[in-house]
Parts: structure tokens; C-alpha cells; sequence
């Protein structure tokens, strides 16, 4: 995300707002905000973060549908809330940063050993639809005779994998028998 807010040139007001998703805490994203804000020119109107049903099935996996269904209804409130303060342009209170040993530590240790998309494989469940190219943040998923393949440039996102109706994905071993858990369209 930081790197297509650096990409983009943005016209209009500079004041910001930056809203995470998590799965527990944004660890120190707002320290990073802050630097990009820097960077970009823009002034920082606050930070804050939403937690969001769990997805990694390459890891951890998710939890069942009536806790993610949980998570969701209980986000609701806040979300309402974030959304009036950023329409009646109010500052927003920076959510202070937690552990940076997550961030600054983890994050680069997983980038370099774990986030690969070589454990990718289609089974033949996969009925050419196309979703899972279309769901790939990063066009890292392209249909070659029908089917997925995979290039290099993954952030274990697992749009694909969690997305695909079909259940047609699997992430080595790590994936099977696991449910997926995918909000978007059917
Ligand atoms: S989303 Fe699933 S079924 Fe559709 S093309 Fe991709 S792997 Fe195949
Ligand atoms: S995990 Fe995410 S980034 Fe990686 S290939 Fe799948 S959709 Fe793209």
C-alpha cells in the first residue's frame, strides 16, 4: 500500500486520514504514516485501525464463520464512528504505536523466508472463472490455458487463495482440509 501511496500523485486537498485493517493491533503503522505523510507533503488528520476477521490459511488459518461474523458486526460501531469524523473533518486521535518488534523485526525476517507465491498449485477443481487474477492486488495471478500461474511478486494477501469459489487453491500442504474465509463478491 505505502508504495502505491508513493506512486500516486494525488491533487486536491493534503490533509489525510489513514485507516488500517488488523487482525489484532497495527503494531506501528503509524509510524510509517507519519513518514509517508512526510514524504508525500501530506498533514496527518489521524490514524486508526479496524480489526477484521482473520485470513492467513497459508499460516494460522481462520477462525469459524460465526467468529469472523462476530468480529465483523462488532467493528461496525467503530467504523460509523471513524467515518463521521473523517466527513465532519475532525482530527482524528493517532492510535498509539505498539510493539515494533512485529513490524520492524518479524515483518522483514517473514518477508524473506515465508512470503513466496512458489507454494501456489491448482487442483483440477479450478473451473477457469478467472476470480483469482481479478482478486490479486498485486497482478501477480495471470490465466495461462484456463489456469493460475503465479509470478513473483506476492504479499500473501490470500485473495486467491480464500477467494476462490471452487476451492480450487491449495498452499502446499499448509492449506488443505482448511476453511477459507473470503469477503467479497460470490
Ligand atoms: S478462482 Fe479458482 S476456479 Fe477460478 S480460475 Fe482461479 S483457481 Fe480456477
Ligand atoms: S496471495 Fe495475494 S498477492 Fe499473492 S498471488 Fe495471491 S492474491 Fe496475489
Amino acid at each position: 500500500m505505502d508504495e502505491y501511496i508513493r506512486k500516486v500523485t494525488f491533487n486536491g486537498t493534503k490533509q489525510s486520514y489513514f485507516i488500517g485493517t488488523c487482525a489484532a493491533t497495527p503494531w506501528v503503522t503509524v509510524q510509517y504514516v507519519e513518514k509517508l505523510c512526510v514524504e508525500k507533503g501530506f498533514s496527518l488528520l489521524g490514524f486508526n485501525s479496524v480489526v477484521m476477521p482473520q485470513g492467513y490459511i497459508a499460516g494460522g488459518g481462520t477462525q469459524p464463520k460465526e467468529v469472523n461474523d462476530k468480529i465483523l458486526k462488532e467493528a461496525e460501531p467503530k467504523i460509523v464512528k471513524l467515518a463521521e469524523t473523517i466527513r465532519d473533518k475532525q482530527i482524528l486521535p493517532k492510535e498509539q504505536p505498539g510493539k515494533a518488534v512485529m513490524s520492524k523485526l518479524l515483518n522483514p525476517i517473514m518477508y524473506s523466508m515465508m512470503i513466496s507465491a512458489k507454494g501456489f498449485i491448482v487442483t483440477d477443481k479450478c473451473t477457469g472463472c478467472g476470480k483469482c487474477e481479478e482478486r490479486c492486488p498485486l497482478n501477480n495471478v495471470k490465466l495461462i490455458n484456463g489456469k493460475p500461474v503465479w509470478g513473483k511478486n506476492c504479499t500473501h494477501c490470500m485473495a486467491c487463495i480464500a477467494g476462490c469459489l471452487a476451492e480450487a487453491i491449495e498452499y502446499g500442504k499448509k492449506t488443505q482440509g482448511k476453511p477459507r474465509y473470503y469477503l467479497g463478491d460470490e
